[in-house]
């Protein structure tokens, strides 16, 4: 694989130095004589010129790396139209030798540099030799008829040059010719293309008068302020303006890169997501600045902290990243996070405080972990919240043995087609009202109806989604297509709020909160007929962000629930303090409750509690009668289980409710299930009527 490249690198890179040599030695051995004798002042100081500009280049930044254009081009190019082509091409190649020595290139690079500007000038000087008789005999200057020619031998001396340069790069880096080309072509129009535009103006102002010669310093100075401005506008499109630090943008495509070169070199390259601990509380009590100067101290920290050919960049709010491109010893990557870690743990002195934060780290390793960028990020994504659970510092994204078996690899591949081909639908639960038996909100749970393998459970495939980084984009569809299933059963006049599960990662993601505004924004839902489920151990995980995101939900007007309440460990201190509607008593103390007075105590206390705090309760997991009766007599708000329904695909909820609508009679009891002589309202009947 590696080998035939590197021969074919050689191969161009011997070709063109050869036929770039033997040209100039061919045009100085023709017509050197006749050159020389035509030269004069004029032509004399555009070669300087070219020299110069070769050895005094023009900054820019291009795809994030910082490169070099040269106004040698303009007067290499004038002195093509007004001296014998040997004077242009001998002063490129001469312009090519001095800078390239100067910065002490190997003779290699300096002979195809020479080789590729004599190529393209000799190539320029042909078009221009067979389309007209310029550089006219004498001191005159074209004619306005000479012009067409000599734009086609600079487009030529364009294409020519950037192919040759494209050609010897992407050999160099393995990566795609067109591709690249294609890239490059903007940039090179704007700049290179814009300086040869200029070489026809300076061959008639230096006809007129040499002393106008300085004033071409003007445009040259707007090409490179020109230049400088797109070096601003690139640097603040693909940077962080609070720190400096390359953007998302910029990430991805170094990652890329980095997938490049590891692949071509056979080594590994590494991602790394650091996240920040507590960065909130210090943001929230001592200010923003305190919080920006904290973030640029660290993104300082990170940067000393790795080699130059690593790239740290900051991903958004207390999310940085760093790329290791070439990971050869097997431990480097480990070192490196141990390192991140020390760095950003060091106090930080602002004004007269220490300021403390941790980092949780999480590494995805190319090609083992990922192929792509964007699973790699994914993965490296899922490693961080592993370890911001866990407390552990740093994690590797581990596909497990045990959890990377072929059939689970398969699975995950299958999770993501069935997201992305609709095979994953949600089926709605009813939480009905203890009081009078009215159902007002459901909640929808997914459901995976595999061609082959018939259904899988939510159980099995939404710990998948988790490893494998897939749960955003899941939580995103459940989100969507909840609200809409909410819009649609408005509009058919069924007041339905549906109660949407979060799994543990989304709680920590602010663009959980963007994502939910969609939802709502595209359904034309009111806020509070979403209800957004979440489980303690979600919160534990990293309790000021969670509290952070569900501020911002609660703020949006969504409703929040706590789901299987008494499986974790949260601190009924702490629960007070977050914004949450309902608490949902996990159906392991519930549907037992009839034959277990232990689990009967749990569940009236916490009802007792959960009121206290003003919350409302749900029971769920109610599996039969008594346990109904009991949760009634406790005072208990809703319950949800078999007993009252399974969840229901969207068509089948609906005439379920109709028919408890037909059953239930106005007056009677408190609201059992229909068919058991409970009672019900009556004023839906005929908007589900309509739908079902
Ligand atoms: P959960 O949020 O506690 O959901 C309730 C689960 O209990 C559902 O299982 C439901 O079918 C089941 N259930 C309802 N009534 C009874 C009953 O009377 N007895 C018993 N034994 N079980 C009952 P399901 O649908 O298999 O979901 C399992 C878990 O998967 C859910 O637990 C939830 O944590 C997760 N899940 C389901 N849908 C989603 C989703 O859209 N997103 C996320 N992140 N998680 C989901
Ligand atoms: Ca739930
Ligand atoms: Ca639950």
């Amino acid at each position: 694989m590696l080998l035939p490249r590197v021969d074919a690198l050689r191969a161009f890179v011997g070709l063109v130095s050869f036929a770039g040599l033997a040209t100039l030695a061919a045009a100085v051995s023709l017509g050197g004589g006749d050159a020389l004798a035509r030269l004069d002042a004029v032509s004399i100081l555009f070669a300087v010129a070219v020299v110069i500009g070769e050895c005094v280049p023009l900054r820019m930044v291009r795809h994030g790396t910082e490169t070099e254009i040269t106004t040698s081009s303009t007067f290499a190019f004038a002195l093509l139209l007004s001296c014998p082509p040997a004077a242009a091409i001998a002063a490129m190649a001469l312009g090519a030798l001095v800078s390239d020595l100067a910065r002490r290139k190997s003779p290699t690079k300096i002979a195809f540099n020479v080789g590729q500007y004599v190529l393209a000038m000799g190539a320029a000087a042909a078009v221009l030799a067979q389309l007209t008789s310029v550089p006219l005999p004498g001191r005159d200057v074209f004619a306005p008829v000479d012009l067409p020619a000599i734009a086609l031998a600079g487009l030529v001396y364009f294409v020519a040059n950037a192919m040759l340069v494209a050609r010897v790069i992407t050999l160099a880096e393995g990566s795609a010719f067109l591709a690249y080309l294609r890239r490059d072509f903007a940039l090179q129009t704007s700049t290179v293309g814009l300086l040869l535009g200029l070489a026809p103006i300076v061959v008639i102002a230096a006809d007129f008068s040499v002393v106008l010669l300085p004033l071409l310093g003007l445009p040259l100075l707007a090409v490179q302020r020109a230049g400088r401005s797109a070096v601003e506008k690139e640097q603040q499109a693909l940077h962080d303006n609070l720190t400096g630090l390359p953007n998302r943008l910029l990430f991805a495509d170094r990652v890329e890169q980095a997938i490049h070169l590891s692949s071509r070199e056979s080594t590994q390259a590494a991602v790394m997501l650091i996240d920040l601990d507590h960065f909130k509380e210090i943001n929230d009590t001592l200010g923003h600045h305190a919080g920006d100067v904290l973030l640029q101290t660290i993104a300082g920290r990170l940067e000393a902290a790795v080699r130059d050919a690593d790239t740290v960049a900051r991903l958004g709010g207390d999310e940085f990243a760093v790329a290791l491109p070439c990971v050869r010893a097997p431990g480097a990557v480990e070192r490196v996070a141990q390192t991140v870690l020390a760095a950003v743990a060091q106090p930080v002195l602002l004004d007269d405080m220490r300021l403390e934060v941790e980092a949780s780290v999480g590494i995805a390793v190319f090609p083992h972990d990922g192929a792509s960028t964007e699973e790699l990020l994914r993965h490296a994504d899922v490693a961080m919240y592993r370890a911001k659970a866990a407390g552990t510092g740093h994690e590797h994204y581990a596909a497990e043995i045990d959890e990377r078996t072929p059939d689970r690899l398969k699975l995950t591949g299958e999770l993501r087609e069935a997201l992305e081909s609709g095979e994953l639908q949600l089926a709605y639960q009813p939480k009905v009202s203890l009081a009078d038996g009215t159902v007002s909100s459901v909640e929808a749970l997914l459901r995976w109806r595999h061609p082959v393998r018939g259904e899988i459970t939510p159980d099995r495939f939404i710990p998948i989604a988790e490893q494998s980084g897939l749960i955003t984009a899941l939580t995103t569809h459940t989100i969507r297509s909840g609200a809409s299933q909410a819009r649609a059963w408005l509009d058919a006049g069924l007041d339905l709020s549906v109660a949407v599960n979060l799994s543990a990662r989304c709680l920590i993601d602010r663009g959980l909160v963007d994502d939910v505004a969609d939802a709502l924004g595209a359904a034309s839902l009111p806020p509070d007929r979403l209800t957004l489920e979440i489980t303690e151990s979600m919160i534990m995980a990293d309790p000021d962000r969670a509290r952070e995101v569900l501020e911002r939900l609660r703020a949006m007007g969504v409703g929040l629930s706590l789901d299987d309440f008494g499986t974790g460990y949260s601190s009924l201190a702490y629960l007070k303090r977050l914004p949450l509607d309902e608490l949902k008593i996990d159906r392991s103390f519930v549907s037992g409750m009839d034959a277990d007075p232990a689990d009967a105590a749990i569940v009236g206390s916490t009802v007792g509690l959960a009121h206290s705090l003003g919350l409302r309760v749900v029971a769920e997991g109610v599996e039969g009668e008594r346990v109904w009766d009991q949760l009634v007599a406790l005072g208990c708000d809703a319950a949800q289980g078999f007993f009252l329904s399974r969840a229901l695909p969207p068509a089948e909820l609906a005439r379920w409710l109709a028919e408890r609508d037909e059953l239930q009679t106005p007056r009677a009891g408190y609201g059992k299930p229909a068919g058991r002589g409970s009672a019900g309202t009556t004023q839906r009947r005929t908007a589900v009527s309509q739908i079902a």
